[in-house]
C-alpha cells in the first residue's frame, strides 16, 4: 500500500496543481489514450481540479470497446460450438455483439469460461484434449505479449487442440489515425505507461515531430496523470512538441526486451478495424504465418458474418472524444451497465461506465434502476 498511498498524497496533488494553474495562459486539449487514465481521472475528479482552459478529451485507449462488432460475432459462433471451451477475460462477456452475448451463449448451453491468464486456457488445452480450446485474444500492447507467450508454447507443446482468436490493437497508428482526422482537438497527449512498459518510447518521437505535439508518457495514479498534464501544459506554453516520460519507474525507452522479442516472434502487424471508429492502417498485430494453425479464424469457419451496431449508440464518437457521454440520449436510461447498448458502457476502462459510475448524479440523468456495485465493472485484464 505504500506506493498507492504515495501517489494519493493530497499536498502534492495541491502542489502541483498550483503549478499547472500558474502554468496555463490559454486553452488546451489535452487526450489521456487510456482507458485506465480515464477512470482514474473521473474516479478521483483530476478534471474538475484543473483550470477552466485544460481540457482532458477522453481517448480510445479501451481494449474492449475497439474490439470489432465482426469479432465479438466470430467469437460468439465459436464459443457456441459443442466442442469449444471458449475463455476470456471477463469484460468480454458482457460486449454486445449484433444480437446477443457471451452470457447468452453461456446461459444457452455454450462452454463460456472466464479466466485470469492465456496460460489458463493453455492449461484447459492440455487437462482436455478431445476439446478445442480458444482463449479470446484481444487488448494493447500489455495484453500481446502474455497471448504470444501462450501460443508459443501451445506450439512447442504440440497442442493441437489451443487456437486464439486474435483482435490485438497497437497505440501509435491510433494517435496517427486521431491527428490526421478533420475534426481533431488534440494539442497534447497523455501516453499510456503500461502500454510503453512493453514497448518502450521509440514510436512516440516521429509522431511528435509529425503532429507537432508533445507527448508524455504517463502512469495511472492521480499524482502520476497530474505530473504528466503538468508536463504536457509546460511544453504547451513554451511551444515544444517532445516526448517526456513522466512514468520512469515502469518505463525505459528501450521497453521490455523479452517481450518485445515474443511479440516479433508470434506476431505480424496487419491493418485492423476499431469498433466506433473504423479501419485504420497497420493498427493491429495477427498470428504470423508461422503460427497461423493456431488462429481459431483459420480453424473455424466463421466467414459469412453479418453485423449491425445499435443506431443510438454513440460510442464511436465518445471513443474518439468528440462527445462526453453524458452527452448520450441513452447514457443511464436504456444504457447502463446492466443493460449496455455499447462496449464502453461494459469495459471497466470504458467512459461511459468511467461516468456512469463516478459522474451519473451530477453531470448525467439520473439511472432508472437499482445501483450497480463497482465489482460488477468485471476488469479485463
Ligand atoms: S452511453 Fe451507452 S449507448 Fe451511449 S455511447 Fe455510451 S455505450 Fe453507447
Amino acid at each position: 500500500m505504500k506506493y498507492i498511498d504515495e501517489f494519493n498524497d493530497p499536498d502534492l496533488a495541491r502542489r502541483l496543481l498550483d503549478e499547472i494553474h500558474a502554468t496555463v495562459t490559454r486553452p488546451w486539449a489535452l487526450m489521456e489514450v487510456c482507458g485506465g487514465q480515464t477512470h482514474s481521472i473521473i474516479r478521483h475528479g483530476v478534471d474538475q481540479l484543473l483550470p477552466e482552459q485544460v481540457e482532458l478529451i477522453h481517448g480510445p485507449g479501451c481494449p474492449v470497446c475497439v474490439t470489432p462488432l465482426d469479432v465479438i460475432d466470430k467469437a460468439l459462433e465459436i464459443a457456441a460450438r459443442p466442442e469449444v471451451i471458449f475463455c476470456s477475460f471477463g469484460d468480454m462477456l458482457r460486449v454486445p455483439g449484433t444480437d446477443r452475448d457471451l452470457f447468452r451463449v453461456k446461459g444457452e448451453g455454450g462452454d463460456v469460461r472466464v479466466v485470469y491468464s492465456p496460460l489458463d486456457a493453455l492449461d484447459l488445452a492440455r487437462k482436455n484434449p478431445d476439446r478445442q480450446v480458444v482463449f479470446f485474444a484481444i487488448g494493447f500492447e500489455t495484453t500481446a505479449p502474455a497471448n504470444a507467450m501462450a501460443v508459443h508454447q501451445a506450439r512447442r507443446l504440440g497442442l493441437g487442440n489451443f487456437t486464439l482468436l486474435v483482435s490485438h490493437v497497437r497505440v501509435p497508428p491510433a494517435i496517427e489515425a486521431i491527428m490526421r482526422a478533420p475534426q481533431c482537438r488534440v494539442q497534447a497527449f497523455l501516453a499510456a505507461g503500461h502500454v510503453c512498459s512493453v514497448m518502450g518510447t521509440a514510436e512516440y518521437p516521429e509522431l511528435a515531430d509529425r503532429h507537432r505535439v508533445p507527448v508524455v508518457v504517463t502512469g495511472f495514479e492521480p499524482l502520476d496523470i497530474l505530473e504528466g498534464i503538468r508536463r504536457a501544459v509546460r511544453q504547451l506554453e513554451r511551444g515544444e512538441h517532445r516526448v517526456e516520460n513522466a512514468y520512469p519507474r515502469a518505463v525505459r525507452e528501450q521497453g521490455n526486451p523479452a517481450a518485445l522479442s515474443m511479440l516479433e516472434e508470434v506476431f505480424e502487424v496487419t491493418d485492423r478495424n476499431w469498433r466506433g471508429i473504423g479501419p485504420i492502417p497497420a493498427s493491429g498485430w495477427r498470428l504470423s504465418e508461422t503460427y497461423r494453425d493456431y488462429d481459431a479464424e483459420h480453424r473455424f469457419d466463421v466467414t459469412g458474418i453479418r453485423t449491425e451496431e445499435p443506431a443510438v449508440c454513440r460510442a464511436g464518437e465518445v471513443l474518439q472524444g468528440l462527445i462526453k457521454p453524458t452527452e448520450c440520449e441513452a447514457f443511464g436510461r436504456a444504457c447502463t451497465p446492466r443493460t449496455p447498448l455499447g462496449a464502453t458502457m461494459v469495459s471497466s476502462e470504458g467512459a461511459c461506465a468511467a461516468y456512469y459510475l463516478y459522474r451519473r448524479m451530477t453531470d448525467g440523468p439520473a439511472p432508472r434502476g437499482s445501483r450497480i456495485p463497482r465489482e460488477e465493472l468485471n476488469t479485463v485484464g
